[in-house]
């Protein structure tokens, strides 16, 4: 379905908890609150069932960890045969995956997206709040072992923090069919108020490692390489140049609220809304979906919610 601006609107986020077992500084930290009124699968799944029927093909589970909530598995089965939806997929922390990777692969989740700002372990237990490093990193490879394809690696660029590893992350790429994604940090949630000299662009990327190549684009995300090497490095660049043009996205929190856009706070409640009333509020929400976001490196986001109980 299209929006007002004649974007075409096929990918739908939900977030199916905003719990998770990492306290990641940018996103949650210490002062985030906790949603006491989250939907229950079924709920869920009626909802999702409806975002189909209004033409999203994509639909990515995402949280909080998407990966603590009991049952998603089953969860993920239920939606894989949901006629017209092309692609389930997920972005996780990576810190279960060692346990989940098969059993997602077999309920039908096609690719996984998984987030790692560090590879240096001290650093990310000081990042992350908790010693799960090596947990990630098994969960990586065990992922990559089952059968999941170019796995997305999201990477979070802040400065003074991690922007001397890109290039240990680059050469990740070498031997492994991975896509490392650098990712701007946004001015939301937990880190809204932080030192603006942690917000760089990821023009670094590129001025740091003249050997990447420009392959293509694929959505939000500008795609490089090294030569001869099996992986692919992306950017994504919300602050230095914003994707809003081609948005095709929509974002349902895990208490039931569609938001049309990341960075704004207008929130439309679908919970308990069923057939053709559950349909047209979503049709309504998409319709609204602003041009652009207004933010930008001097400017907070408008949205109050931390990123954990958004879904990223
Ligand atoms: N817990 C899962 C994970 O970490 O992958 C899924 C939820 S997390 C909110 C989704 C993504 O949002 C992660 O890749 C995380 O790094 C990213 N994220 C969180 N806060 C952000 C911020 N302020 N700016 C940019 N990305 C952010
Ligand atoms: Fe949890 Fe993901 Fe946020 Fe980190 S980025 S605190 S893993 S929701």
């Amino acid at each position: 379905m299209k929006d007002e601006y004649n974007r075409q609107i096929s990918y739908m986020r939900l977030s199916v908890t905003d719990k998770c077992n990492f306290n990641c500084s940018y996103c949650k930290g210490d002062s985030f609150s906790t949603l006491t009124d989250v939907m229950s699968f079924d709920e869920m799944y009626e909802i999702c069932k409806a975002f189909v029927k209004c033409g999203i093909d994509k639909i990515r589970l995402t949280g909080g960890e998407p990966l603590l909530r009991e049952g998603i598995v089953d969860f993920c089965k239920r939606l894989s045969s949901i006629e017209g939806l092309n692609s389930l997929v997920m972005t996780t922390n990576g810190c279960l995956l060692k346990h989940y990777a098969k059993d997602l692969k077999r309920a039908g989740v096609s690719r996984l997206n998984i987030s790692l700002d560090t590879l240096n372990k001290d650093k990310f237990n000081k990042l992350t709040g908790i010693d799960a490093f090596d947990d990630v990193i098994e969960g990586i490879y065990e992922a990559q072992e089952c059968g999941f394809k170019n796995i997305k690696i999201n990477v979070v660029l802040m400065g003074g923090i991690n922007d001397d590893e890109i290039a240990d992350f680059i050469e990740l790429t070498k031997n492994n069919d991975f896509t490392i994604r650098f990712i701007e940090l946004m001015p939301l949630g937990a880190c809204s108020q932080w030192d603006k000299a942690r917000f760089i662009s990821s023009d670094l990327v590129l001025k740091t490692n003249e050997n990447l190549e420009r392959i293509t684009f694929d959505g939000v995300s500008e795609i490089y390489r090294v030569n001869g090497y099996k992986g692919r490095i992306g950017l994504i660049r919300p602050m230095t140049n914003k994707f809003c043009d081609v948005c095709n996205r929509i974002r349902v929190t895990a208490d039931g609220k569609i938001k049309p856009c990341l960075h704004s706070n207008d929130e439309y409640n679908i919970r308990g809304l069923s057939g053709l009333e559950l349909q047209n509020a979503i049709k309504n929400a998409i319709a609204s979906k602003p041009k652009s976001h207004n933010m930008n490196s001097f400017c907070l986001s408008n949205s109050t919610r931390y990123m954990n109980q958004i879904g990223g």
